[in-house]
């Protein structure tokens, strides 16, 4: 799973270290933000906490990965952008991974300083409908809390993961490239193409 703040490149990274592991990204932000594009139930039940900068109340949030967890294509493997995001979350996870026959192999977290994440945030743009526009939640009031946000409610999770052992930090700063061959490095993929095995990122984490 990747562990970091709001800006951090989660995304991004997420999508290239699946694609390179050959398994799903699971983002629960991505999914958050489908549903309240389509008008679901659960995008309504989401929206107003995702524009204010707040979290999904845990309940909503645990449901609805446990439920993709259970799809087809996470059978042999999947990464974890953006969840878990509180102890409670990890918790749950824990639990839902052991009924499934999982465990995490590795936890990354990415360290960018809070004013490179403001910076970044702040000159974001993402394309909607073919149109470039900014997210709500990346308006500056908002991104402040949502680092407020992340400082209380997600950072102990990286405390949580490296007592279990399972905790890389990975420095988030320089180019996607840069981060994306520490990220593998981390996960002891780097250079080792073809060395995966057909079940996923399986193998051992290596110990740095
Ligand atoms: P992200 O794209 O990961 O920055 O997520 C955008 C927003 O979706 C967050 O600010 C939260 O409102 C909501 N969200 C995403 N993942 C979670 C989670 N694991 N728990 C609670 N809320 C979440």
């Amino acid at each position: 799973m990747l562990l970091g703040p709001p800006g951090a490149g989660k995304g991004t990274q997420a999508q290239i270290i699946a694609g390179q592991l050959g398994v799903p990204a699971i983002s629960t932000g991505d999914i958050f933000r489908a549903n309240v594009s389509g008008k679901t139930e659960l995008g309504l039940a989401a929206k107003s906490y995702m524009d204010a900068g707040d979290l999904v109340p845990d309940e909503v949030t645990v449901a609805m990965v446990k439920d993709r967890l259970a799809e087809a294509d996470a059978k042999a493997g999947f990464l974890l952008d953006g969840f878990p995001r509180t102890i409670a979350q990890a918790e749950q996870l824990r639990s839902s991974l052991h009924d499934l026959g999982h465990a995490l192999d590795r936890v990354l977290e990415l360290v960018v300083d809070e004013d490179e994440l403001v910076r970044r945030l702040s000159t974001r743009w993402v394309e909607v409908d073919g149109q470039r526009v900014q997210r709500e939640d990346d308006k500056p009031e908002t991104v402040r809390h949502r680092l407020q946000v992340y400082r209380e409610q997600t950072a102990p999770l990286s405390g949580f993961y490296d007592s279990e052992g399972l905790l890389a930090r990975i420095d988030a700063i320089g180019t996607v490239d840069e981060v994306t061959e520490r990220a593998l490095g981390a996960l002891g993929q780097d250079g080792a193409e073809g060395s995966e095995q057909p079940g996923g990122p399986t193998g051992q984490p290596s110990a740095g």
